[in-house]
């Protein structure tokens, strides 16, 4: 059975994927910004008789991260699996956000992810072995308009990932990518909005049309089961043929694979015509 850090726990994907990979068996070190969330984790942790440890851990805090792998490290003896979930996200145009804005979705979605790969490689190459789970998007494959920050900083951990699965394979490590599409989570409700966006921007009407338009997508309006996505976080640590990248979700599936298959032009012409968004 697997030692697993996954960051992020409080909510969504994370919390779910704690409570996965520890109903397989696995010790999970169910890692948060503020334990005092984990109160759910807990309670399935004592009824289920699981083995899930909640740790402080914030992303962007370089000492809380070390400290925290250092815990699990002394504590277990390893990490076999590390899942980067921590996320936020971010919705706006280009225009109208201003660098601070953009760099703080960066600091925790690439940045963040980085700063846990960075604290825990060391140990997964003392022992030749572990497994690397970078929570990305289907946003880190296509760049959809309003979304072009929060996309920016998947595409960015896409690049680290893709590169990194070289650099520690000789290791015995891997890397992998999750790809959701969209999913009912607190994402949604947390994500940030430029300070300046509102009220008479030249953009509003057009993200609205467009936030309407994503609606008629087929496969937005099938229910979409968060757990879906813990699930394939477990799935791809223990894929017999392993693969880089792992798209979630049948939005994630249908867009993403026409990405895969058409050229920029085809695929621009195509998600117009699906969206009618001619503007
Ligand atoms: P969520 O419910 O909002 O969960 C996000 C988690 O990240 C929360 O536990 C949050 O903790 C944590 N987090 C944020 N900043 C952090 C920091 N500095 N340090 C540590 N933890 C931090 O949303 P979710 O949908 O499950 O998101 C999980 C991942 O999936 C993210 O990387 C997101 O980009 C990705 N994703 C989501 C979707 C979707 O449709 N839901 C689609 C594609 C990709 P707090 O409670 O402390 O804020």
């Amino acid at each position: 059975m697997a030692t697993v850090l996954i960051t992020g726990c409080s909510s969504g994907f994370g919390k779910l994927a704690a409570l996965h990979f520890a109903r397989k068996g696995d010790t999970v070190y169910a890692s948060m910004r503020n334990t005092e969330k984990g109160a759910e984790l807990e309670q399935a942790r004592d009824e289920e008789k699981l083995k899930i440890e909640l740790l402080q851990l914030d992303v962007t805090d370089e000492a809380s991260v070390k400290k925290a792998v250092a815990h699990v490290i002394d504590a277990a003896g390893q990490i076999d699996v590390l899942v980067n979930n921590a996320g936020i996200g971010a919705h706006g145009p280009i225009e109208e956000t201003e660098d601070d804005e953009a760099k703080e979705i960066f600091e925790t979605n690439f940045f963040g992810a980085l700063r846990v790969i960075r604290a825990a490689l060391p140990h997964m190459r003392e022992k030749k072995t572990g497994v690397i789970v970078n929570v990305s998007s289907l946003a880190g494959r296509v760049g959809p308009p309003f979304d072009g920050i929060y996309s920016a900083s998947k595409f960015a951990l896409e690049a680290v990932s893709e590169a990194l699965n070289y650099e520690v394979h000789p290791f015995g490590i891997r890397v992998a990518l999750i790809e959701p599409g969209g999913f009912e989570t607190n994402i949604g409700s947390t994500r940030r909005i430029p300070r300046g966006y509102g009220e008479g921007s030249p953009y509003l009407a057009l993200d609205q049309r467009f936030e309407e338009a994503l609606t008629k997508l087929p496969g937005r309006d099938e229910e979409s089961d968060p757990q879906t996505v813990a699930e394939a976080i477990y799935n791809a640590v223990h894929d017999e043929e392993p693969k880089l990248r792992y798209l979630v979700g049948k939005d994630a599936e249908m867009i993403g694979g026409l990405r895969k298959q058409l050229d920029d032009e085809q695929f621009e012409q195509t998600i117009r015509q699906a969206l009618d968004f001619w503007d």
